[in-house]
């Protein structure tokens, strides 16, 4: 339930409000708009009248959210959300912003030297992983910590944030010292038990789509991250599993426009496992930036034949330099622009 409070409504009155809504169980979050406050209930069901609600001082209105997900849903919040990282660097703005870098951190020489290209090219944020979710319990699973020492290092010489993948709650705390971003990957979208823990943090949140997940699962996942009080999450799309073969996965495009229609929260795209293929990237990222994607996960590699994991769909930097020039020309189109 959305308890939409009127344009001037005192402090003691929303917080009436507030202790009514919380008196009868449920868990109130506030969001403070422009012109007024509006209250989200969730919880699980219980007999109240709503319109006991509707007639305490201050309020304008209430409505039932009839999506399934609530806090994530723009019945909630219409304004899109925007995570200002600090530094200029805001998500979910009229800027695009690209994260990119290796798929894995694999040593100081290949992470500085990746760094800087991206930095160069305009991208704001550096993504690699250090804790890998292989398919196969004997590739290579990651640098672990000492990983995640060289990216930060790596980063704050080229003036980026980071983002890394977390696949586990006893990893949140460590990790929180070196990450910007914290990612879930497609394996963990439906990881409750981690999707609670991020919960509890503060820190942005990337949660990318699981491979076989429908949009509203998806957004059911953010919704466990915000019901815990962390409203710093960003949606991705990575390409789902279908039938065909061509592709590693299919880039659902689609999913750009359906999500930010029904949600708030910065949409991304990832148009390197969406594809699975270095020279499909550059097209797929053009076209998610023209679909209105709110930022790029693209991975880039200095030596993408040797690299410890995703070669394959890995773009070397002067492709990774070029396709941020293109992305320059079609973002104003749209009303949008790029570093
Ligand atoms: C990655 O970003 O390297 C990754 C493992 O992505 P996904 O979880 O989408 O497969
Ligand atoms: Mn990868």
């Amino acid at each position: 339930m959305v308890i939409v409070m009127q344009e001037g409504a005192s402090d003691a009155q929303i917080q009436n409000v507030i202790d009514k809504l919380i008196a009868h169980g449920f868990d109130v979050h506030r969001s403070t708009g422009a012109s007024h406050t509006v209250l989200g209930a969730v919880g699980v069901h219980r007999d109240f009248d709503h319109r006991d609600f509707e007639l305490l001082e201050g309020v304008r209105e209430v409505m039932r959210i009839t999506q399934p997900f609530k806090l994530a849903s723009r019945q909630f919040k219409p304004e899109g959300t925007i995570i200002d990282l600090g530094r200029g660097v805001k998500i979910g703005g009229p800027e695009v912003v690209v994260a990119a870098g290796p798929c894995s951190v694999e040593s100081r020489e290949q992470i500085h030297a990746i760094a800087e290209d991206v930095a160069k090219a305009g991208a704001k944020i550096l993504r690699a992983g250090a804790f890998k979710p292989r398919t196969s319990p004997y590739a290579f699973q990651g640098m672990g910590e000492p990983g995640l020492k060289l990216m930060r290092e790596a980063a704050d010489k080229f003036g980026l944030f980071t983002v890394s993948e977390v696949m586990d709650p006893s990893q949140v705390e460590m990790m929180g010292r070196y990450v910007d971003i914290y990612q879930v990957g497609a394996r963990n979208m439906q990881n409750y038990h981690l999707l609670r823990a991020l919960g509890e943090v503060r820190k942005p949140v990337l949660l990318k789509r699981g491979m076989s997940a429908t949009m509203e699962e998806l957004l059911l996942s953010a919704e466990y991250i915000l019901a815990g009080g962390n409203y710093n999450v960003i949606l991705c799309e990575r390409g789902i599993r279908t039938f065909e073969t061509y592709t590693r996965n299919t880039f659902d495009l689609a999913a750009i426009p359906v999500i930010q229609k029904l949600s708030h929260l910065p949409m991304w795209a990832d148009p390197s496992h969406g594809t699975g293929r270095r020279d499909k990237v550059p097209p797929m990222a053009r076209a998610a930036v023209a679909a209105g994607a709110d930022g790029l996960l693209i991975e880039v590699h200095n030596d993408p034949e040797h690299a410890l994991s995703d070669g394959a769909q890995s773009l070397e930097p002067p492709a990774f330099t070029r396709l941020m020039a293109e992305l320059r020309i079609i973002a104003p189109a749209i009303g949008r622009r790029i570093a």
